[in-house]
């Protein structure tokens, strides 16, 4: 873990592989010798075991994250000239996939304590054009489902949960992911549940929301050569999938230990100025660790760290409202913005030893402290 001259990464992948080595081999071993490759029984059985996981009817195998956006926008039956509700304090993909599909993204401001939506400011988002509500459950953290499934069903509005960031997270006890309409899964190799490749997931519990994903990821056909739609090439490899089935029955002690890691962090950190921990909250999967520094010192304490061999991140620099493609003018969502500013992550992943993290917490404090 501590590799390279004493370097501590934001995330380290190499553990978990030593860990599970024989059984990666076997599996990888399993689908060479099957001769199948893209869907085919491997998906199909991966499919069976996350939907059971999860606790949902359907589970889609898909070519990514990004495409289980496009694909769940699209099996709930939205297009072009439809409004779609979401945060700008995401990754870019969400408001593209909205894009992709013809609508328009709206975006909501967030609740500065969670750095999800703000439920209460979705009302006055919502026009007649509005079709869709899309949460983020960032950074591992559950978006406030209740008010927005509330306000979805008063206004007759679908919802489509990005649950890139949240495998394993809960929402008063339920898996996020299946809490609306749908929900989208990213298998990306740092996510809290990754392949070793690109891959995801779109989930729902609504038969006919299936049947046209399951069309959509294979050119809109049911059956080879007779094409009902137009669609897109988005199969989850057979590889991906069997990788992805030795590495489930983990999940939820690495996102165990994900939250001892950051209590652990919230203790050595408490009491120093100018940092903001974030709340150990039910179900929180910590995808990522994130805190604030305040007093426009983020930019210097991130250099600093990387300085000490210490590797963070800031997710995310720009909130989407701001990018060129989107264009909208900056003051108008203040709290996404000042997240953009103060937002740094720390290195975070199951198995940081106690050891390193507090080598990481001492750089913070002689640089605050001083
Ligand atoms: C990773 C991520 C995606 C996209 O997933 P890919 O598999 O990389 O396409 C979408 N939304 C969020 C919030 C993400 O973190």
């Amino acid at each position: 873990m501590e590799g390279i001259k004493g370097r501590i990464p934001i995330l380290d992948l190499t553990p978990e592989v030593e860990e599970l080595w024989d059984h990666l081999m076997a599996a990888i071993t399993r689908v060479l010798r099957s001769g199948q490759f893209i869907l085919g029984p491997e998906v199909e059985a991966f499919e069976r075991e996350v939907a059971e996981y999860l606790g949902v009817r359907h589970a889609i195998g898909v070519n990514s994250g990004t495409d289980a956006l496009v694909i769940g926008l699209r099996a709930l039956g939205i297009g072009p000239g439809d409004e779609v509700i979401t945060t700008p304090f995401t990754f870019f993909a969400t408001a593209e996939a909205i894009s992709l599909v013809g609508a328009t993204p709206v975006f909501v401001d967030i609740d500065p304590k969670t750095f999800n939506i703000n439920p209460e400011l979705i009302p006055a988002a919502i026009t007649p054009r509005t079709k869709a509500i899309l949460p983020v459950h960032l950074y591992g953290c559950p978006a406030d489902m209740d008010p927005i499934l509330a306000l979805a069903e008063e206004h007759g509005l679908k919802v489509l949960e990005d649950s890139a960031q949240a495998f394993g997270a809960t929402y008063r006890g339920r898996k996020v992911g299946t809490l609306g309409h749908a929900g989208a899964f990213s298998f990306f190799p740092s996510k809290n549940l990754g392949a070793y490749g690109d891959g995801g997931l779109l989930v729902t519990n609504d038969d006919g929301v299936a049947e046209v994903a399951r069309m959509l990821r294979a050119h809109g056909s049911r059956r080879k050569y007779h094409n009902e739609m137009v669609g897109y090439n988005s199969r989850l490899d057979a590889l991906q999938a069997a990788i992805l089935r030795v590495k489930l029955p983990h999940v939820d002690r690495w996102n165990a230990q994900r939250r001892e890691v950051a209590s652990r962090y919230n203790q050595l950190l408490a009491g120093i100025p100018g940092v903001v921990v974030p709340e150990i909250s039910e179900g929180h999967v910590f995808h990522q660790y994130t805190v604030r520094i305040l007093g426009g010192r983020r930019d210097e304490v991130q250099k600093a760290l990387a300085e000490a061999g210490i590797g963070t991140m800031v997710y995310y620099p720009v909130p989407l409202h701001l990018l060129p493609v989107y264009g909208y003018p900056e003051g108008i969502l203040p709290m996404a913005e000042g997240a953009a500013k103060e937002a740094l992550s720390m290195p975070m992943f199951p198995n940081l030893s106690p050891g390193l993290l507090a080598k990481v917490v001492q750089h913070i404090k002689e640089l605050l402290l001083e």
